[in-house]
């Protein structure tokens, strides 16, 4: 028997419509200079993205054809967001840190027809244009004044293009199931893969993540993302903030630049924030080496990578900002699980509730779980036992775009790639990725662990520990740190450290100290290249 309810999609148009509604006058503020602010609302904003809809389909734009964006996070990105997907495009955000073969690769595959591209990343499009042949056109995001030269073919100016048309639009009506938004993760082998979002995986994973056993959003809150918007929707703030009708403000290119996320935090109110842990790091220094604070700032999302649990203390007892973290991916709609405090919190002894940090918390509304071992085993809900994790529900991709193409290929769970322990309650804790696990005489041990451990150590700036072969255990750790500025510690001062705080069997056997880690494109430390530099290490070092 149907039901009588009202069958309206779950659109990004229905998050449009709702937020022009409700809460059109909501500021939308972006650092468009060191010290320029540029304010908009969120009315002002779709009726430009309406001039933005009228402008595709004058540039002859066909349903489904997918909108490369090369952008930063500022109110033109926004304005993007809302006209590729609401016109019945698909929203493609490209992260320009990528290795040009992988942007390549990726502009292609996705079959990109245009691209929006910020000033900044026209000497790479200058470089790559004659490897994109499906490219009909670039529009760059800038005024006609400000134009930049190029050597790109067919370029127009954004301001230009939509200030010549209406501000009438009729957005199409669109099947909440239809592909909306395409994101690429870069992965550890082999190419990028994309994840094609629906209409309806947005809205769901922005409802869910926005309840406040999750992160939180409500209409009083002053939302900085400064998880960039080519890196899966800025954990999706740009579809929630209008979502509540907070008020929303863009770092524009100062992402990495603590001292404008201060100047923002400060001048805007700024309450709620997301960022990695390598952005927060920043800005904790900045804050404690200037004497600075940030009063407004109460709550931090920190994800995408292991974050040490000295940040989560610095943030508490230095700034007075509850930092919580998240676990996510690309293939997730971006969050995963988010780690509040249960009702079984209070009831938790000082020791608990100090790891309490660690943990990734329990998935947000929709997202199951599960641990299995390398038989294929599922294994207990206990905290303790570690897993292969995987995952299922509407905000999770059943297969990558362009690859297979029937159900047949499609999965019942995701395999994250990650390997966690869930507890009794369903809080999950990730220990390590597959393949960044050390495997010592048949033990594993986990690389994370011990980088928390090397990175509470007041003198360490940034650590990561791979396995490096060796000729009795078959693999041990090794530390590949980063010494912060001015301070200094020795091989055996490290060694020691680890004494006492891990498993004796876990201690690295060697510290490797270098200038700074390799990073990949999304800002996580590039493993690979380490294992590719010090594999070998140890027998390099007996010989
Ligand atoms: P991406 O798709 O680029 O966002 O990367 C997703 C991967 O980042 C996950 O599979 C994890 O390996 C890692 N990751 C995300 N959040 C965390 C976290 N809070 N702690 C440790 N690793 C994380």
């Amino acid at each position: 028997m149907h039901s009588l309810m009202m069958d309206l999609p779950l659109t990004v148009t229905s998050v449009m419509t709702h937020a022009a509604l409700y809460h059109g006058d909501r500021e939308i503020v972006t650092a468009t200079g060191t010290d320029e602010f540029h304010r908009t609302t969120y009315n002002q904003s779709f009726r430009r993205a309406r001039r933005l809809a009228n402008a595709l389909a004058s540039l002859g734009c066909a349903a489904g054809e997918r909108l490369a964006t090369l952008a930063w996070n500022d109110h033109r990105h926004f304005e993007i967001y809302y006209a590729a997907t609401c016109g019945g495009y698909v929203l493609h955000t490209v992260n320009p840190r990528l290795f040009e073969p992988q942007l390549e690769y990726i502009f292609n595959h996705a079959g990109v027809r245009w691209v929006f591209v910020d000033p900044d990343f026209i000497p790479l499009l200058d470089k790559l244009k004659d490897r994109l042949p499906l490219v009909r056109g670039y529009v760059v995001l800038t005024s006609s004044r400000a134009m930049p030269a190029s050597a790109l073919d067919n370029v127009l100016c954004y301001e230009e293009l939509i200030a010549r048309e209406s501000d009438v639009f009729d957005w199409p009506d669109l099947d909440e199931r239809s592909a909306c938004s395409l994101c690429y993760t870069s992965g550890t082998t082999g190419n990028p893969k994309g994840a094609l979002y629906s209409h309806r995986s947005i809205v769901l994973h922005a409802l869910a993540v926005s309840m406040p056993d999750a992160t939180g959003l409500s209409a009083n809150d002053i939302v900085m993302p400064v998880v960039p918007m080519f890196h899966v929707h800025a954990w999706g703030i740009p579809f929630r903030a209008p979502m509540v009708g907070a008020k929303l403000v863009f770092p524009g290119r100062y992402l990495g630049r603590p001292e404008i996320l201060h100047a923002l935090i400060s001048a805007e109110g700024v309450n709620f924030s997301v960022a990695v842990p390598t952005i927060w790091q920043l800005l904790a220094d900045h804050l404690e080496h200037n004497g600075l604070k940030v009063p407004s700032l109460k709550r931090a999302i920190v994800g995408g990578a292991a974050c040490p649990q000295s940040l989560f203390r610095r943030f508490r007892d230095n700034l007075g900002v509850e930092l919580i973290q998240g676990w996510g991916m690309t293939e997730l709609c971006s969050v995963g699980t988010v780690n509040v405090p249960g009702p079984a919190f209070a009831g938790l002894d000082e020791e608990a509730k100090e790891g309490f940090d660690l943990k990734h918390g329990r998935p947000i509304f929709g997202v199951q779980v599960r641990i299995y071992d390398d038989t294929g085993k599922s294994l207990p809900w206990d905290g303790k036992t570690t897993g292969h994790l995987q995952a299922r529900g509407p905000t999770v991709i059943r297969r990558y775009f362009g690859e297979g193409d029937g159900a047949a290929e499609d999965a019942q769970w995701f395999t994250t790639g990650d390997v966690a322990s869930i507890d009794p309650d369903g809080n999950i804790r990730i220990t390590d990725r597959s393949k960044d696990l050390i495997k010592s005489g048949g033990e594993w041990i986990s690389s994370i662990e011990l980088e928390n451990c090397a990175m509470s150590h007041p003198a360490i700036l940034e650590a990561a520990v791979i396995a490096a072969a060796h000729e009795k255990w078959n693999e041990r750790p090794v530390l590949v740190a980063v010494v912060k500025p001015g301070l200094s510690v020795t091989r055996e001062e490290l060694i020691a450290w680890f004494q006492g705080r891990v498993a004796r069997m876990c201690v690295p056997d060697d510290v490797i100290f270098v200038e700074q880690l390799p990073h990949t494109a999304t800002g996580k430390v590039s493993k690979l290249d380490l294992r590719r530099r010090y594999a070998n290490h140890l027998q390099s070092r007996k010989s």
